[in-house]
């Protein structure tokens, strides 16, 4: 599959198009007691504040994809946020995915297909409110997401499993990399746009820049190894295609962006 076209097979490849509008979605925020839990040794103790964003797609042809669905909706309820036990990290939520959605004139049933960098609960927060949307997954990380307790995936949707990169278009538009290591299955996506160029969505190959910079990997990261490789993976994209990364979870250059009802074209 890595290069066949992925979506809308039935109805055939969407004819050449192109991608034209990227909307950066606030996706909710977390304060983090230490920052070493993603770089080891360094900035032990020191807090951090953290940003999550949803990304909308828009393709000319073949309508809307959304990458990553944030942590529930259900925080925007609770204006002292949640806590994880596990980790020390509370979130966030200033505003409901499906209110920015519903302000942008989006509704959930014209996006055709959701697409998750990996399992994790600031991801996949939000994929019960797209039952009609095609999820786009590694078979790798849907593999692990069934053995997590808890269970990212809710069986709603229609399923796509890819086995490594993947054309989601056919045209060129909007590549799926296959970037392993924070999950078995992580995935980050090239998008091409007209006027802005070609910007890669980090996912969490990567939380911050400090972290890109200097190439460290999170503890709780499942391997180092594949974590580091996809990194050179995608400097390599950068490099060759003259790319930007937009490193999700960073907060200085999410606060930066444009966000929704802006866009990038
Ligand atoms: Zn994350």
């Amino acid at each position: 599959m890595a290069l066949g076209v992925v979506l809308f097979t039935a109805a055939g490849p969407a004819s050449a198009g192109t991608v034209d509008r990227l909307y950066a979605i606030d996706c909710g925020w977390a304060h983090a007691p230490d920052q070493s839990r993603w770089s080891p040794g360094v900035n032990v103790s020191v807090p951090i504040d953290v940003s999550n964003n949803c990304y909308l797609i828009h393709h000319s042809n073949a309508g809307y994809l959304l990458w990553d669905t944030g942590i529930t909706d259900r925080l925007a309820s609770l204006p002292e946020g949640q806590t994880a036990q596990a980790t020390g990290q509370t979130w966030y939520r200033t505003r409901t995915l499906a209110r920015s959605l519903e302000e942008l004139g989006v509704k959930s049933s014209d996006i055709r297909a959701v697409a998750v960098s990996h399992v994790h609960p600031d991801h996949t927060g939000n994929l019960g409110l797209f039952p009609e949307a095609t999820l786009i997954v590694q078979r790798a990380e849907w593999e692990y997401g069934l053995g997590l307790p808890f269970k990212p995936f809710n069986g709603l949707q229609k399923t796509q499993l890819l086995d490594g990169d993947a054309d989601l278009f056919g045209d060129g538009t909007v590549t799926v990399l296959s970037t392993p290591g924070h999950t078995p299955g992580h995935q980050s996506l090239v998008v091409r746009l007209e006027k802005s160029g070609v910007i890669v969505l980090s996912g969490d190959a990567v939380h911050f820049q400090s972290n890109w910079d200097n190439r460290r990997v999170p503890v709780f990261n499942t391997d180092r190894a594949q974590s580091l490789k996809s990194m050179e993976k995608i400097a390599r994209i950068l490099a060759e295609q003259k790319a930007t990364l937009w490193i999700n979870h960073d907060k200085p250059s999410s606060d930066a962006r444009r966000h929704a009802p802006e866009y990038y074209e």
